[in-house]
């Protein structure tokens, strides 16, 4: 899995992954365990969950998704908790039908209830079409608000008390370092602060390694889908990843001191209180949310 050059766990067995900064070997029994402390110490620390809750887990068929629910699933079993994997089609021909293919097949198997929210039942407009009217257009801005706000949506048609999505540490550094580079103020205190209006997003794997999440799909056969989506070339978020890795590469720790860095800052108050959107009734920043704005845009 990684080279450990034939260095031991500290439990004496054969290590497969070394955490380079803190210099620990692991084997595959220790690393699995280490990732479930992560995740049950982020939910218990963060107050995450009640006894209770109705969870809608944001479920895409990859693998940050995928070991999410595996790990709900095995919450679930210690803290009485509803589950429901709610999955996002942006209509994406190739894509997102082979991933919800995995998605079907996991859910079935763990006997989660599981429901579909599409773009073209909710907007009428899927990604495919957007790009074939348009092939310039920056799908990923259009397909992130949308995705945003239907999930948000189908967590409080599943009647959810929390909304739980699969973001890792790298996504996590890599949102922070988006909103200094964009210069983004307003949407950096967001990251802290979460409207009313939202079902309560939660990211229970927020401390946790990219890398570490892989590994853990594969020393658990949790199955994922790992194939691209046709329009990340023309993603922003791709270009920070690959930059943000040679840097972990270089300076081993850069991820984490970013989160750490953003999670000291003093809250920044936002200018606008969030508010519902007067045309569909969601959240929004302003009197009109992101997502119309985006479909009067496309009308346009
Ligand atoms: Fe959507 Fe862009 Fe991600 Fe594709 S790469 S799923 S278009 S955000």
């Amino acid at each position: 899995m990684e080279n450990t050059q034939s260095a031991s766990c500290k439990c004496g067995r054969e290590a497969v992954y070394f955490r380079v900064q803190e210099g620990v070997h692991y084997c595959p029994a220790c690393l699995s365990r280490q990732t479930e402390r992560q995740f049950e110490k982020t939910v218990s620390k963060g107050k995450m969950l009640e006894k209770n809750d109705t969870v809608a887990v944001g479920v895409s068929g990859g693998k940050d998704s995928m070991v999410l629910l595996h790990l709900m699933k095995k919450l679930s079993e210690k803290l009485p908790i509803k589950l429901v994997a709610v999955t996002i089609d942006e209509g994406i021909d190739g894509y997102r039908d082979r991933s919800m293919a995995k998605v079907n097949e996991f859910v079935k198997a763990m006997d989660i209830e599981h429901r579909i929210f599409s773009f073209e039942n909710e907007f009428d407009v899927t990604i495919d079409n957007l790009v074939k009217n348009d092939p310039s257009i920056k799908s990923c801005t259009y397909c992130g608000v949308f995705r945003r706000t239907l999930l948000n949506k189908a967590a409080r048609e599943v009647s959810a008390t929390k909304l739980a999505v699969g973001h890792n540490l790298d996504d996590e550094a890599q949102s922070v370092l988006m909103n200094v580079m964009r210069g983004d103020v307003t949407r950096m205190a967001r990251l802290a602060k979460t409207s009313e209006h939202f079902v309560r997003r939660i990211k229970p794997m927020k401390n946790i390694p990219e890398k570490e999440i892989v590994a853990y799909a594969i020393l658990n056969n949790i199955p994922y889908f790992d194939g691209e989506c046709p329009n990340s070339f023309n993603n922003a978020r791709r270009d920070v990843q690959g930059m943000l890795n040679e840097m972990e590469q270089k300076y081993p720790g850069t991820k984490s001191n970013i989160i750490s860095f953003y999670r000291k800052l003093p809250t920044i108050g936002t200018e606008s209180v969030p508010v519902k959107c007067t045309r569909c009734g969601e959240p929004a920043a302003h009197e009109i949310c992101k997502a119309c704005e985006l479909l009067e845009k496309i009308k346009t």
